[in-house]
């Protein structure tokens, strides 16, 4: 008890309590304070909301905006495109619900100093695509982080969530979350009747591409780490889509973004012998999932499936054809700038490796499967929809609120709504905060209460890899190597080589089946209990503990629905070899999974997919 004995509580009371300073979160903490003027407002964030989560580096474009001031484009057509891209199942009302409130985000972003491209002949945004517009977006994170600031009672910084606690008097009602300052060591319980988690998407739960001195490279950002979908698992919230992992086309290497070179310096792709070859894979992929592959645009995930069995048919690899578009110098700087306001590594890698992209056409590589619920692809909790627009199935509470009580979410924690990305995310944010600010004014005196028990207990099991390490330490065989504590990157490593060779991972090319998920998931468990062992040193290896722990049952979470969902749904993200094809017949379906704490069981079940626009 040595370690715990000098250790202070702080405790915080809020009314509304934000998990995760990323997109989701500012647009959460800065809408709260819109509709609840009185209310005491905190938001928490494991980094420093200034330049925290996937949008830390700043971006190059923002990924939807539908344009509606123009008549570009209308909500129902986003509908039609992610459901579309993500094989016919989204939920349409979630998604409808951002894409009509998605502009006014962005144009508060405007407001706010973010500088957004325009035509000089037209005056609108400047269009990189369909959805996309193009910004100088550097500045992108802190612009946003300011209004959060600026609408918060107080910003936690530096604090890592690991649980949240549950109300003593109502069951399945959340009532707050505890954690630990990453830099003091102070443990924090935080009170709150609504909470919003907006913890981001997860990288590191498969192997990366790229380990050893590498290892932090990664498409998404290495710090998100699955807390998103580890804390409402552990309060019992039920999960959607959670088999629907992404990967990744991308420059090798660097993960840089191809979005503009493929649409703003419309730069195409050719196989290492220089011939077009999706075409080649046309009657193939019609074999497997139908007419998917004849809609426009072609599902991500199918690019994707073209692209691996080219490589796997031995005319890898696939080269993006730059020399063509860099011989104009203002295309050029595009291509350049590109990366420079947000993916800089590839920059770097480039330079390294020797390739100018003017002379050389660089490689093209697919990443190993990340999971969340913004980009194209939607894992995430299952949440109830709006009271205007979602069916009934689809709506208990209110908007946004997972299926516990108070608990709500936005951005990579909500599954089912694809395409979101940066604003959209920011815009879920709004929609979830209006709605949690809405359930604390009915709520009335009726407030949920904390168990002293509850968070006493957490901080013991949250400082128990310090004690683990402190006790142990004098084994210490090699190095690193103790024989009575497993060190947090020893633990990832054997989870990502789980995920990898078990779930369909990169060297199992994206390939599983039953019995190998079967085989994962005994393997998870065992890990699992090995986590009893974690020591930490430091702080910030106890941060690097409770990131695993999030992980791991976000990756069980993977493997339970992977098993559940007995087709090969989206080709190019994953295959299940034992039912190879789309089976719409028995799966155009929401897979939903709830974890139940006590027996350490996963409940599985289908929900139905509601085509509400036509
Ligand atoms: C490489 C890359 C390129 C992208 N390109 C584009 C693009 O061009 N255009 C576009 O519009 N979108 C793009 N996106 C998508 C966009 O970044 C995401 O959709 C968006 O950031 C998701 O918002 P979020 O709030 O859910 O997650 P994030 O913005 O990642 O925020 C999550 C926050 O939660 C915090 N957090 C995590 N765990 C905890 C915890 N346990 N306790 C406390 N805090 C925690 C994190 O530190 C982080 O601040 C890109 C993303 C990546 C990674």
């Amino acid at each position: 008890m040595g370690l715990l004995s000098g250790r202070k509580t702080v405790y915080v009371d809020s009314d509304v309590l934000v998990i995760g300073g990323g997109m989701a979160g500012c647009g959460a903490t800065y809408e709260a304070r819109y509709w609840g003027r009185d209310l005491n407002i905190v938001c928490v964030e494991k980094a420093n909301i200034e330049r925290s989560g996937a949008v830390a580096q700043g971006l190059y474009a923002i990924n939807c905006y539908m344009g509606m001031q123009w008549d570009e484009n209308q909500p129902e057509d986003h509908v039609r495109y992610a459901r579309n891209d993500l094989m016919g199942l989204v939920r349409e009302d979630l998604g409808y619900d951002i894409a009509r409130h998605v502009d006014s985000s962005v144009h508060k972003f405007e407001e706010w100093g973010l500088p957004i491209m325009k035509d000089p002949e037209t005056g609108r945004y400047m269009r990189e695509g369909k959805w996309q517009i193009m910004i100088h977006g550097e500045s992108y994170k802190p612009i946003v982080a300011e209004a959060a600031r600026k609408a918060a009672s107080k910003v936690y910084n530096r604090i890592m969530v690991t649980h949240l606690l549950m109300d003593k008097t109502k069951a399945n009602r959340v009532a707050g979350a505890v954690g630990f300052n990453v830099r003091t060591g102070d443990f924090y319980v935080f009170r709150a009747p609504a909470v919003i988690v907006a913890a981001g998407g997860a990288s590191h739960i498969y192997k990366p591409r790229a380990v050893g001195e590498g290892m932090g490279r990664t498409w998404y950002a290495p710090w998100s780490s699955a807390s998103a979908y580890a804390l409402p698992i552990l309060a019992g919230a039920k999960m959607t889509q959670m088999e629907n992992r992404i990967v990744l086309t991308r420059f090798k290497d660097g993960y840089g973004p191809v979005g503009a070179y493929f649409l703003h310096l419309k730069t195409y792709t050719e196989n290492a012998y220089g011939n077009e070859y999706e075409s080649n894979w046309y009657e193939n992929t019609k074999e497997l999932v139908g007419d998917y592959i004849d809609r426009h645009p072609v599902p991500t995930c199918l690019r994707n499936h073209a692209i691996l069995e080219e490589v796997k048919a031995g005319r890898g690899p696939i080269r993006m054809v730059t020399k063509e578009a860099f011989q104009d110098p203002h295309k050029e700087t595009i291509g350049w700038e590109n990366f420079l306001g947000m993916t800089i590594g590839q920059a770097v890698v480039w330079a390294s490796q020797n390739i100018d992209p003017k002379h050389t056409n660089p490689e093209l590589t697919t990443s190993e499967p990340y999971v969340m619920g913004s980009h194209a692809t939607c894992s995430g909790a299952w949440a109830s929809g709006p009271e205007d627009y979602a069916p009934d199935e689809y709506q208990w509470g209110y908007n946004r609120m997972m299926t516990v009580d108070g608990l709500f979410g936005a951005g990579d924690t909500i599954g089912g709504t694809a395409h979101k990305f940066s604003s959209g995310s920011f815009a879920e944010g709004r929609i979830a905060a209006k709605a949690a600010v809405n359930y604390v004014k009915d709520l009335g005196k009726g407030r949920p209460q904390v168990d002293e028990a509850e968070y006493q207990n957490l901080k013991k099991e949250v400082f128990k890899p310090m004690e683990n390490y402190e006790v142990g330490r004098n084994e210490i065989v090699a190095g690193t190597v103790s024989p009575s504590y497993l060190l947090p990157i020893h633990g990832l490593q054997r989870l990502e080589k789980i995920m990898d060779e078990y779930v369909g991972g990169i060297s199992a090319h994206y390939m599983t089946n039953k019995p190998l998920l079967t085989r994962g998931l005994e393997l998870l468990g065992m890990l699992k209990e090995d986590l009893d062992h974690l020591g930490a040193e430091d702080l910030h290896q106890l941060q690097r503990a409770w990131e695993l722990q999030h992980r791991v049952l976000a990756s069980e979470s993977v493997t339970h629905h992977t098993m559940f969902r007995k087709e090969t749904r989206w080709p190019g993200y994953y295959y299940r070899g034992d039912h190879m094809k789309l089976d719409d017949k028995d799966w155009h379906c929401f897979t939903l999974s709830k974890y139940h704490r006590e027996t350490n069981e996963w409940e599985m079940e289908k929900a139905p997919v509601y085509h509400i626009v036509d």
